[in-house]
């Protein structure tokens, strides 16, 4: 993919190309062109926003740099140099100052009302840690083509104010294909497609890859994840930028590891749906369901300390003995008290052919099939191909522990727990989902791509989840972190480069 052209034929020329519109890419944007470069973003979707659009807009922060980066070294546990991680615990610290800034262009302000306190688990520096989201302000309604949550739409929405108040130069539906690179491997410009013609930009100073991850490359998830399948909730992020890096001679990393959880897929759409206890673990909030393998036993924690970054780690198990995957899919077992706490699930989408409300009740996902239903727990069992007699001890079991307020089996929190008694049941089939990948070219404390021999490629650097530092756990709300102090230092690291 990385092309050998020293002297090419350009149909457009700038300092920087940014490849990718989310919030990574925004915010490299954004950087370069503040520090005097001029810049082209280059989207590869008719819309803009990819995750970022469909997030929470939670950005962690930190209250003291060395807290930060005792945090992140313990939650990378090995798999990110600490040269890499200071930037970003530094970055951390002042990222409050850089996202008020930015959201006066918007006329908002981050807020502090939803503050959680503390880092996603108990490691040194936790209490340093916390998170912002913006104010509200009207940005859900800006982007009809985007169903997402209403934070990730406020957080997008003031990137896309500031990169429009800088008047940077945005070309949607323009896949970026690959690198042109010269003879000492430096980076000259990106091959790509508009309206689906070649079209080849020079970049004189650099490219900034903002592409995001995998998510919805099957043949690259087949080979670098454990479980199989685990399905997409964004259909935009291919890998495109982890492959062109790689043809350029970037090392790789974290490539297995990817933030996500447990949801639904159904044939009707071709992305995977959350459920609603997807975000920051609530403990006072009941669950309403438990998890059960194919054979109807329990083997999980069905609400984890952070269910969106390890909810579906659980289900990877492979039972050598049985050459399987046994929780792939599981089944979710609840009652109609359950039913009836809200809709369970939330579609999230950005991509304007899709949209779907989940209902109030549940209903009329019980009428398609999604939801099985049945007078008894021996009926549901058989609906759903598992022993009666299993599924009705494990569900008396849990059942006995709610009454006693203890999970001694998995260490549900208490608060979490709600036994499953009144009739009608119920089960839904439930598959391991990614909302993001982690892994991709190696970065170093600059945001340069790294190659295979710990080299930066000159002329070439990454931002987000295309290059995430998390290699091992995952920092909630530090993915857009990420976006912000890895997007500006990228940005501003290609604007200083010499022009060619
Ligand atoms: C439901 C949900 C909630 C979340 N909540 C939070 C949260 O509150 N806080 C947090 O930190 N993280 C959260 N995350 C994770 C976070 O949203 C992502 O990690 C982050 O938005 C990634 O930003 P990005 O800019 O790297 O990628 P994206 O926002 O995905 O942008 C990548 C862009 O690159 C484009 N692209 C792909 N290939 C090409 C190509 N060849 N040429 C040109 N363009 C291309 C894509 O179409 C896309 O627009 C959440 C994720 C989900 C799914």
């Amino acid at each position: 993919m990385a092309t050998q052209h020293s002297s090419h034929h350009w149909d457009q020329e700038t300092e920087v190309v940014v490849v990718g519109y989310g919030a990574a890419g925004g915010v490299a944007a954004i950087a370069a062109h503040d520090a005097g470069a001029k810049v082209l973003i280059i989207e590869k979707m008719p819309h803009p926003g990819g995750i970022s659009i469909l997030s929470g807009g939670g950005v962690a922060f930190a209250r003291s740099a060395e807290g930060a980066f005792q945090y992140l070294k313990r939650t990378c546990n090995g798999t990110t140099p600490d040269e890499v991680l200071r930037p970003l615990a530094d970055g951390m610290v002042g990222i409050i100052d850089w996202v008020t800034e930015l959201a006066k262009v918007s006329g908002t302000e981050p807020s502090q009302s939803e503050v959680r306190g503390h880092g996603t688990y108990p490691f040194p520096g936790t209490d340093d840690m916390d998170s912002i989201k913006l104010k509200d302000f009207p940005a859900y309604d800006a982007f009809p083509w985007a169903k997402g949550l209403r934070g990730g739409a406020r957080l997008f929405k003031m990137v896309v104010d500031n990169v429009a108040k800088r008047n940077i130069e945005v070309s949607l539906s323009t896949p970026a294909k690959s690198l042109v690179t010269g003879p000492e491997g430096e980076v000259l410009g990106v091959l790509a497609e508009r309206s689906g013609k070649p079209i080849a930009i020079k970049a004189r100073k650099g490219v900034v890859l903002c592409s995001g991850g995998f998510e919805n490359n099957p043949e690259m998830k087949l080979q670098y994840f454990q479980a199989q399948p685990v399905y997409p909730v964004y259909l935009g992020n291919t890998g495109d930028g982890i492959l062109m890096a790689q043809k350029a001679g970037a090392a790789l990393w974290h490539m297995w590891h990817f933030h996500g959880g447990y949801g639904f897929k159904y044939p009707e759409f071709p992305f995977a749906i959350r459920h609603v206890w997807a975000g920051p673990r609530n403990d006072k909030r009941k669950m309403i369901w438990i998890a059960v393998d194919r054979f109807g036993n329990r083997f999980m924690d069905e609400y984890p300390p952070a269910p969106q970054d390890t909810g579906a780690r659980p289900l990877e198990y492979y039972d050598p003995d049985l050459q399987e995957f046994p929780r792939i899919p599981c089944n979710l077992i609840f009652d109609e008290e359950g039913r009836k706490l809200g809709p369970l699930a939330m579609v999230i989408v950005n991509d304007a052919r899709y949209h779907y409300q989940w209902s109030a009740d549940n209903l009329v996902e019980v009428e398609k099939g999604w939801i099985k239903k049945a007078a008894s727990i021996e009926e549901l069992s058989k609906q759903i191909k598992i022993d009666p007699k299993t599924l009705a001890a494990t569900v008396a079991r849990w059942n006995a522990q709610c009454a006693a307020g203890t999970d001694n089996d998995y260490k549900r929190p208490p608060g979490t727990m709600m036994p499953i008694v009144n009739p009608p049941f119920y089960a839904m089939e439930a598959w391991p989902i990614v909302s993001n990948t982690q892994g991709g070219p190696v970065h170093d404390a600059r945001q340069r791509v790294i190659d295979a021999l710990g080299k930066p490629i000159p002329r070439l650097y990454a931002a987000g989840d295309i290059t995430s530092i998390f290699g091992h756990l995952y920092l909630e709300a530090g993915n857009i972190t990420e976006c912000f102090v890895g997007g500006r230092i990228a940005g501003q690291g290609a604007a200083a480069e010499n022009a060619s």
